[in-house]
């Protein structure tokens, strides 16, 4: 396909602000799109692979800068001043494109395999010259385009397309065009979606309208599922009216979910994200080996951390750099050591239990996990239907160091990628957040040149926006004993600055901290409504993507439990 079309489609999208408007033009525009061009869709989502792969363009503003510089002939500092005064660099590539063109003329054709063919190059070179040869993959592509191509592959580069589609629209827009805005096709589609993590091999089977053969995607090890998500629950008793009696009540743990990943001798690690750390784990592959039965198999678990002397359990955070390091391995190990508690199985011996009941799933956890306690056990659970012993347990985990309880049906399937009410969280009367920073504000004397102050957003699940809630300065300096300053904070937001106007910034949402705060109220002066009131970092959450912070509807819970538990004390 010409990459012209997917640019005017692109155009198109940014026309409109209207969710609605958005799925019928990307609704007709999947009847038009040809099977063999279905992984134009990734780029339509600025990705190059399906959303599980761990391939990410990587480019950076400065190499974008270079590569518009190179290919157009004006120098960089002349391109960042447009970039400065604009704050797109796409439109300043698009309208210094559109100078240059009136001179030599494009003298190739785009295609969307030619875009998806380069910029699948990037991410695989390693080594010397590898800034060269990825520059000249990106000239090549800006001397093929016309101002518009240029805009949004610039766009596409940065990670930045600005045409406000999500996954969620795409879906809407297949189910419609073709399943005839079907409720329950559309709910398949969905299922089927966050089944595979691959919407080229969705849309292959949906464009042949045949419902039935989306049963087809399976389960494959190796390649990851979004997990099943929780529901918040005040009491126990609305747990127990929720699920019905009895049901499993389960520690929460305080650590991060793993999902691990056997065939043969191979076991893989993913995280909720999505992203393989099996490299970073060496131990939890060889707990798996040795202690789980079985020729194949996909756990859910939680891996937490705990204090190799005294074995206390040990907050999310202190182990968290373990999520990310990729090297000292071996000496973070014995350090931060983690015990990992399986609590689901989806996939067993080449068959897939997504649609098998929780307590058969549970029984055969039983069975093939061999306990050993700081290495890999199964969750620590009771199934009862008696209020007094699930809180006896709920006390019990809070004072072994953990969150709360999972309540969870015995009945219920695995529902991948739903926060649906099968499996419920009980914390205490919580005040903490997972927001995703989208800008920040340069300090003043012994800060100025550091970011200082950070612009926090959650997200509004119905249309996919981020949206501000706050600015957040204390509280990171507090963490500098367990490696968080300002200035390190600064170091991991300066790449992803897109914007700058004087001293405040725009930031790719990428960054996932948790926070907590005393107080939301209603807020004009920004863009969610509302403002919390004394906001402090906790921890950063590389575990977490910015599609699963806080939402607006929960922050709107919150804001109107705050109140009831105001008024009753
Ligand atoms: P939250 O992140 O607050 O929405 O709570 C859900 C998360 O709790 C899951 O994604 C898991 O990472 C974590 N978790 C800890 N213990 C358990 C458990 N026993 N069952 C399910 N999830 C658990």
């Amino acid at each position: 396909m010409l990459y012209k079309k997917l640019a005017e489609l692109y155009e198109e999208l940014d026309s409109t602000s209207k969710r609605l408007e958005k799925t019928e033009i990307l609704s007709k525009f999947f009847r038009y799109l040809p099977e063999s061009d279905r992984e134009t869709l990734y780029l339509l989502l600025g990705n190059i692979y399906p959303e599980y792969s761990k391939k990410k363009i990587g480019i950076s503003n400065q190499l974008t800068i270079k590569a518009i510089s190179k290919a157009t002939g004006i120098n960089d500092k002349e391109i960042v001043k447009e970039w400065k005064s604009i704050g797109d660099l796409g439109k300043v590539g698009e309208l210094l494109t559109k100078h240059k063109k009136q001179s030599t003329l494009a003298s190739h054709v785009l295609t969307t395999q030619k875009v998806l063919e380069n910029l699948r190059k990037l991410p695989e070179l390693e080594g010397k010259g590898t800034v060269d040869k990825k520059l000249s993959l990106i000239v090549e592509l800006f001397t093929s385009a016309s101002p518009i191509e240029a805009k949004y592959l610039i766009r596409t580069l940065i990670g930045d397309l600005r045409i406000g589609i999500q996954e969620s629209t795409i879906k809407e827009a297949m189910a419609s065009a073709f399943f005839d805005k079907d409720k329950e096709a559309a709910k398949e589609l969905e299922y089927a979606i966050d089944k595979a993590n691959d919407l080229a091999e969705v849309f292959d089977i949906a464009k042949k309208g045949k419902l039935k053969d989306l049963d087809k995607i399976s389960l494959e090890v190796g390649k990851p599922i979004k997990v099943m998500l929780a529901q918040k629950v005040k009491t126990i008793e609305e747990g127990f009216n929720a699920l019905g009696k009895p049901c499993a009540i389960e520690y929460k743990y305080d650590g991060f979910r793993l999902l691990i990943h056997k065939k043969g001798n191979e076991v893989i690690l993913f995280t909720r994200r999505l992203e393989n750390v099996t490299k970073q784990f060496p131990e939890v592959v060889d707990y798996v080996k040795k202690y789980v039965e079985g020729n194949s198999f996909i756990l859910d678990s939680e891996a937490v951390g705990f204090d190799e002397k005294t074995k206390i359990y040990k907050p999310f955070q202190s182990i968290s750099q373990r999520i990310r390091r990729k090297y000292d391995i071996e000496k973070l190990q014995k350090e931060l050591p983690v015990e990992v508690n399986v609590f689901d199985i989806i996939y067993y011996n080449s068959k897939s239990l997504i649609d098998e009941p929780f307590e058969k799933r549970n029984a055969l956890i039983k069975k093939i996990v061999h306990n050993q306690k700081y290495k890999i056990i199964s969750a620590k659970q009771i199934i009862t239907d008696s209020k007094e012993k699930a809180e006896d347990f709920y006390k019990r985990a809070l004072k072994d160091n953990q969150e709360g309880i999972m309540m969870k049906s015995l009945k219920a399937l695995y529902k991948p990628g739903r926060r649906v009410g099968y499996m419920l969280k009980m914390k205490p009367e919580e005040r903490d957040l997972d927001l995703v920073i989208v800008g920040a504000e340069y300090g003043t004397g012994k800060r100025s040149g550091w970011l200082s102050s950070f612009i926090l957003a959650c997200r509004d699940s119905k249309t996919g926006k981020f949206l501000e809630i706050g600015k957040m300065g204390t509280g990171i300096k507090e963490k500098e004993e367990e490696g968080m300053s300002f200035h390190e904070l600064t170091e991991k937001v300066k790449p992803l600055i897109i914007e700058e106007k004087g001293k405040t910034v725009k930031i790719k949402p990428r960054i996932v901290l948790s926070i907590t705060y005393q107080e939301i109220q209603k807020s004009p002066n920004y863009s969610s409504g509302f403002a919390l009131r004394f906001p402090r970092f906790t921890s950063l959450r590389p575990d977490r993507s910015p599609n699963d912070i806080s939402t607006l509807e929960e922050i709107k819970k919150d804001f109107s439990s705050q109140k009831r538990n105001y008024k009753y004390g």
